[in-house]
């Protein structure tokens, strides 16, 4: 057999529908909670900051929800992705496992946050919004709903954590290429950001903050929205895309995963590709196991409390019970930055909690070791982010080739890294360090969690 084993869907395979876990589950998540009356929220509360027709999507049940025409058309300039067998490095990890990954990098934005990017945009033009603020951490999602924006003629607006501005220039530029402002967080423009510049002039930023930045500059417009990159059930449900194609392509294969491993930062692309898997393991009473990969200097589901939080810092977001460390927490400024979020998606949190997925952290230079390993036998650079995936997938061939097993294994590689080369710079020059988070501030933020419904 040939060693490019690539499994490809015609366009007219683009999926029709999303799926949407919450038809399967055994139970609903907890709801979310209004901060000041800690009862649960309604679609009114949520309007000003999210069109009719996302909130809408955050409390669905039924299992299919459609794609509209003009998002799938946009998904045609790239969907379906690529699913690959990864048979050199199969060769390389002499592992009689079966690995196979699902490469969202093929975006125009390079990850898998154009997916519900563009999804967003369109719901927002529907419903007449000409302004989006958000945050960015690594300035994948920034960049992905810029790039979503100038499709669909909408102006974007984005917070960036302070630490990523700095790492990631190039990332900006791109923002800003597709007309996009990007303005470094904590910034002077908003409340939020000028009371923690007055505390810790030189702070480093945290997705938190942004998100509290973003959300404040929404809400003084009638015009502007905001959107989020991860962590809503309704971003998870637009990934879910992934997951549903690579079925499909493994079925081209002739196999079915025995393990699906996906990296966790707000929880999405790994929703993205699990939550269908996980959908069949209810229903069809299939038993892949769901692996979530974490970085251990930011570790919410490994080490997190699971208690309702806030999404932001400045504790403007409704409460939600999720995995978090807090929502002051403030992760050490390691090189995954799009994996340095505080609490970790309600959906996948449920899940977590009802035993249906399993989670472990990684510290990053086994990572960047596992990433290194993958490019020079696949051929593509993932992001620092998907080199957690990488390497919980090739720990799994590894334990293939110790129990003499061969299992299949899908993971998704959910961007590649062109625009984190400094970070593989750093790494080669021996400039990263494994880093702990700080056990004091740790118990200071979860000593400060919200006394909502335990
Ligand atoms: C944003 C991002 C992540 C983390 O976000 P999730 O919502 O957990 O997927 C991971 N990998 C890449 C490439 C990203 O851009």
């Amino acid at each position: 057999m040939s060693d490019t084993v690539k499994y490809v869907l015609d366009e007219s395979r683009i999926p029709r529908a999303w799926y949407n876990i919450m038809a399967d589950l055994p139970s609903p998540p907890p709801p979310v909670l209004h901060p000041g009356t800690l009862q649960p929220i309604g679609p009114d509360d949520l309007a000003p900051l999210f069109p009719m027709s996302l909130i809408a999507q955050e409390v669905a049940t039924e299992r299919e929800i459609g794609i509209p025409d003009p998002v799938r058309d946009v998904y045609r300039q790239w969907r379906p992705s690529p699913l690959y067998r990864a048979r050199r490095l199969e060769r390389a990890l002499d592992t009689p496992a079966r690995i196979y990954y699902k490469y969202e990098g093929v975006s125009p934005a390079g990850s898998h946050k154009p997916n519900t990017a563009v999804a967003q945009a369109f719901y927002n033009k529907e419903e007449g919004v000409k302004r989006i603020t958000t945050e960015t951490g690594a300035g994948q999602w920034g960049s992905s709903l810029a790039f979503a924006g100038t499709l669909f003629g909408i102006e974007i607006e984005v917070y960036m954590v302070r630490v990523s501005y700095d790492q990631k220039p190039y990332r900006r530029a791109m923002m800003e290429a597709w007309g996009a402002r990007c303005t470094p967080s904590p910034s002077p423009e908003t409340a939020a950001g000028r009371a923690i510049l007055a505390a810790r002039p030189d702070h480093p930023g945290s997705l938190g903050i942004a998100i509290s930045e973003a959300v404040e500059m929404a809400v003084q417009r009638d015009d502007t929205k905001y959107a989020l990159g991860s962590v809503l059930n309704h971003v998870l449900l637009h990934q879910t895309i992934i997951g549903i194609e690579a079925m499909e392509q493994l079925a081209l294969a002739g196999d079915y995963p025995d393990i699906v491993v996906g990296c966790t930062g707000g929880g999405s692309n790994f929703a993205g590709i699990a939550f269908p898997f996980i959908g069949a393991n209810l229903r069809e009473g299939k038993t892949t196991r769901i692996v979530a990969v974490e970085p251990a200097a930011c570790p919410s589901l490994t080490r997190g409390r699971y208690a309702y939080d806030f999404g932001d810092t400045a504790h403007l977001t409704p409460l939600t019970k999720m995995h978090t460390l807090g929502s002051v927490f403030t992760p050490p400024g390691f090189h995954a930055g799009g994996l340095r979020y505080h609490g970790m998606a309600p959906l996948v949190s449920h899940v977590k909690e009802l035993g249906l997925i399993e989670a472990r952290a990684y510290q990053q230079i086994g990572c960047f070791e596992a990433g290194l390993e993958f490019a020079r036998a696949e051929g593509i650079l993932p992001a620092p982010e998907a080199n957690h995936a990488v390497k919980g997938a090739i720990d799994e061939a590894l334990a293939c080739k110790r129990d003499g097993v061969s299992r299949a294994i899908l993971f998704n590689l959910c961007g590649h890294g062109h625009f984190d080369m400094q970070a593989y710079v750093d790494f080669k020059a021996g400039k990263l360090v494994d880093q702990d988070y700080d056990e004091a501030e740790l118990a200071m933020a979860l000593a400060g969690l919200p006394s909502a419904g335990a």
